[in-house]
């Protein structure tokens, strides 16, 4: 093992989580240190839904006018009836959404959101990135200092770290011995040109075709120019106990009673590459000593309300304001930080849950959701007040 280098504030994790962390910290004026253990910063090729609460994020750290140039504002998240093709009811994200949460929702690819994030983590001369750093070891050093050794056999002496290494996170262990929770449901996604489209209901919207057990959610990205698609089903392999479950077979099965927009819309996704979905329960503390953990290592949740990114975003700004007000008080950073954001990512994590067994649920449950979803007006907001609206104080973005 070689001698420690002696860091500032450690960031493991370099996703979209771990890079706002850097960023909004930098800002606030902290040297940063972000390891990553892949050889490159990469996002996989697919869609992102950006919440108007992360997107006051991005204008807070100055790169809304980066995500605008490449993002796609719908007009509404529609929701259709997966067997049926019937309308079901739209979340107007028009004028009246913008104006109430102080920004637009918009769609846009994940690599082009980490691409904008890395160019400013990399014009920041108080942020140092490295990749090909896989962490294996967290402990605490007995003045407070974090010690933190990765496969490469480097070392580093910390004065605070923050595990944003995911779900699987490395760093959780030394918060939380619980595991992953493995929902039974698989993920195909795909995108296309959107001139290989055919006339479609979807490319000005988001929209949701949801049925028992699987969804179908279709929106178009970058500028406009590609069309992104997601289908979702629970597995009766999973349920049976089989190790090996989720493949294009059952995909077809599932989706072999929806309507024939949904049973095309399948068509679009790459069977060769597919993921299990998990998620984990809320913790009562992402801290212990000068360790925290941000974005999916410290809330990782199933991704019906299209807010795990967001919510990584929101810890960012939340951590970066904390740096702002209390300096290298790392103690007290963390300890703010978390009393601000724990309950709400938490409430996230099982609202998603509840949101998933609406979406996918079936008999009577689906008729009264399809009636409650069908009389509701497009432009209530009752039910996203509590994830999207504003501090009191947070200015307004313009699209
Ligand atoms: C099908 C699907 C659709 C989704 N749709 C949306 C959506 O529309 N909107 C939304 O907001 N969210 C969505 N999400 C959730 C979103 O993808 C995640 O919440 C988000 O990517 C988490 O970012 P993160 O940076 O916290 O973690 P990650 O993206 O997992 O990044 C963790 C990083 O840490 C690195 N790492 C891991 N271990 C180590 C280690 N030991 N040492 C060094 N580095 C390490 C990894 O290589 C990786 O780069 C969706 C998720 C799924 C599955």
């Amino acid at each position: 093992m070689n001698a420690p280098a002696h860091v500032g504030l450690l960031v493991v994790g370099g996703g979209i989580g771990g890079m706002a962390a850097a960023l909004a910290a930098a800002r606030a004026g902290r040297p940063v240190h972000l390891l990553e253990r892949a050889a490159q910063f990469t996002e996989i090729g697919a869609g992102l839904q950006v919440g108007p609460n992360a997107v006051r994020v991005l204008a807070d750290l100055g790169l809304y006018p980066r995500v605008r140039d490449v993002a796609v504002f719908p007009e509404g998240g529609v929701f259709m009836d997966a067997l049926t093709g019937e309308h079901l009811t739209t979340l107007d994200v028009g004028p009246a959404f913008r104006d109430r949460y102080g920004a637009p929702y918009l769609v846009m690819h994940r690599s082009d959101l980490l691409e904008i994030l890395l160019e400013a983590c990399r014009s920041e001369n108080r942020i140092t990135l490295e990749n090909g750093r896989e962490v294996t070891h967290v402990a605490h050093l007995p003045d407070g200092a974090v010690q933190v050794d990765c496969a490469d056999g480097s070392r580093f002496r910390a004065q605070a770290v923050i595990g944003a290494d995911g779900l699987n996170s490395r760093v959780r262990g030394l918060v939380s011995a619980d595991e992953p929770v493995c929902s039974g449901y698989a993920a195909y996604r795909g995108i296309m040109p959107m001139g290989d489209l055919d006339a479609h209901i979807g490319e000005a919207s988001v929209v949701i075709w949801i049925g028992p057990g699987m969804h179908l959610v279709q929106y178009p990205i970058r500028r406009g120019e590609l069309y992104n698609t997601v289908a979702v089903f629970r597995s009766d392999a999973y349920a049976r106990g089989e190790a090996d479950w989720g493949g294009p077979v059952e995909l077809d099965e599932r989706f072999a009673d929806a309507c024939p927009e949904v049973r095309r819309g399948i068509q679009h996704v790459d069977r060769s590459r597919y993921w299990k979905t998990y998620d984990r329960d809320p913790l009562s503390t992402w801290t212990s000593g000068r360790v925290t953990l941000l974005g999916d290592a410290a809330h990782p949740m199933l991704q019906y309300l299209g807010q795990g990114a967001c919510q990584a975003l929101e810890d960012a700004a939340a951590l970066g304001k904390r740096f702002a007000e209390y300096g290298d008080d790392y103690d007290k950073v963390l300890a703010d930080y978390e009393r601000q954001r724990l309950h709400k990512a938490s409430r996230a994590q099982t609202a998603a849950r509840t949101w998933g067994e609406i979406w996918h649920t079936d008999g009577i449950g689906r008729l009264l959701r399809n009636y409650i979803f069908t009389s509701r007006a497009h432009d209530d907001y009752t039910h996203t007040d509590w994830l999207y609206l504003p501090e009191p104080a947070q200015p307004k973005v313009g699209v």
